[in-house]
């Protein structure tokens, strides 16, 4: 197993850093076990990272950090069950080619798939679609290590109340080994994506939701514009866009464009809305693809988010206060509000959990103040009922959370029961989740 000398850490967004006592690489669950039993009896923490793309200090840790890149093996596909198991530290992506390769999908994604399974899965992450739950709701079975280096298995039928928090653990239900997950069959979207007046889109806002496998739009703050995606799975065959309409719209729009909007931005904020005007102006696409080519896309661009799921019912009026909130503080936002839609689960610490849900996330580019967008943003949300997102930026402790999961105490008795040391712990989960002996 590689072992780092001291050194920093930080994530994707370059907001979060830390010095580790040591970064280790392990390739093997032997290797995982050895680490935290080694850690435990020198009484250190130990943390796991994937691909450091959560926006909070999740991952972060003065103890040791498992760097879980080299342990992303498929270990099993079973094609008739439609199950694959894999190590904790696969990316999406890699797991998208390799369930290609035996003509499966993941039936619903986020918007990029550079993070790992087990990463994504821990934070409660999602996509869009009304009728399909968050990642986590797609985990049939998860290998776990305890805080004392000992191995569970954990599924509906065996350990099932482990299994049912677990799956949305911030980092402190266990040290993820391996996840089985449920796959459907390959399939492939018919996308649009068109700009739309924001008071149209509002207007017909359940229809659209509801009439579509995959709705998102993305408000222009500062204009009467937003971006809108509508994915439909469909039988058709492939007709992907050319290649050159697709890096113009991935690469150039959703990135330069963006991008030039944050740094223009920062000099001049006053230019913002001029600019975002040009940008719906770009105008529509529709094609056909492979499912995980349409659900996901590259992102270039470094920035900050804060995330809030609120009951979808809540929507409407959540979303007008916050174009008020933009309004009154009357400074350019040079990112889009994008506003995506979850069906419910039954997972305690799910953001989702009990109620169809809406999310609504808000960026700025790094470097940018953000105090009274997020500041403002986040007392919209907690009005409204409003759960973080625990991989993005918020202000939220276990004081104010508790109450906001009516089945915080299931989540919390299974932490004890993985990690009565608190051997997992950090101080983010510290601070949302308590500490593990209050
Ligand atoms: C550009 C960008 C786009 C994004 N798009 C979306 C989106 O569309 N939808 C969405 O919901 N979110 C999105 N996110 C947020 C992202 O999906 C989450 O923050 C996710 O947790 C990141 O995965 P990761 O592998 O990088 O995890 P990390 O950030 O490395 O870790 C996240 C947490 O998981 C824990 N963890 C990691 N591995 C293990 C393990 N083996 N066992 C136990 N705990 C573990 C870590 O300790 C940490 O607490 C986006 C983030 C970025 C930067």
């Amino acid at each position: 197993m590689a072992r780092g000398r001291r050194r920093g850490w930080q994530n994707w967004a370059g907001n979060q850093r830390c010095t580790p006592s040591a970064i280790e690489q392990p390739t093997s669950e032997d290797q995982l076990v050895d680490l935290v039993r080694g850690a435990a009896d020198a009484g250190e923490r130990v943390k796991a990272v994937g691909a450091g793309h959560s926006f909070t200090s999740a991952a972060c840790t003065d103890g040791r950090l498992v760097d879980l890149s080299g342990y992303g093996r498929v270990l099993a596909v079973d094609a008739g069950r439609q199950r694959v198991t894999v190590e904790a530290g696969i990316t999406l992506l890699a797991l998208n080619e390799a369930l290609a390769g035996h003509g499966l999908a993941l039936e619903n994604l986020g918007d990029i798939a550079y993070q790992s399974i087990a990463g994504a899965i821990s934070t409660g992450t999602h996509g869009t679609g009304i009728r399909f739950g968050n990642m986590a709701t797609q985990v049939v079975g998860l290998r776990l290590i305890t805080g004392a280096g000992e191995t569970v298995e954990c599924s509906e039928e065996v350990e099932r109340d482990l299994w049912h928090s677990a799956r949305i653990g911030v980092g402190a239900l266990g040290l993820i080994s391996a996840v089985t997950l449920r796959a459907v069959p390959a399939f492939n979207l018919h996308a649009i994506e068109e700009p739309a007046r924001i008071d149209d889109v509002l207007a017909d806002l359940d229809a659209l939701v509801d009439g579509n496998d995959h709705y998102e739009m993305f408000w222009i703050p500062g204009t009467r514009w937003a971006l809108t995606k509508r994915n439909r799975r469909t039988d058709e065959p492939a007709r992907p866009r050319p290649r050159w309409q697709a890096f113009r719209n991935d690469v150039l729009l959703d990135n330069v464009a963006f991008g030039a909007m944050h740094r223009v931005g920062v000099r001049r904020p006053e230019w913002i809305p001029a600019l975002a005007r040009r940008i719906p102006s770009t105008g529509r696409q529709e094609y056909v693809d492979r499912s995980d080519r349409v659900f996901a896309s590259a992102r270039y661009v470094r920035f900050l988010e804060m995330e809030y799921a609120i009951p979808r019912a809540a929507f409407p009026s959540a979303f007008a206060e916050l174009r008020q909130l933009v309004d009154r503080l009357g400074e350019p936002i040079g990112f889009p509000v994008e506003c995506r839609f979850v069906a419910g689960d039954d997972i305690p610490l799910s953001p989702a959990y009990g109620r169809d849900t809406a999310y609504v996330a808000v960026h700025v580019a790094r470097g940018r103040r953000s105090d009274a967008y997020f500041s403002g943003t986040e007392a919209i949300m907690a009005a409204h009922d409003g759960r973080p997102h625990w991989g993005k930026l918020h202000g939220q402790h276990a004081g104010t959370l508790a109450g906001r999961y009516p089945a915080w105490h299931e989540a919390q008795a299974a932490r004890r029961r993985l990690d009565p040391d608190g051997r997992f712990a950090n101080p983010y989960t510290d601070r949302v989740l308590g500490p593990i002996n209050p």
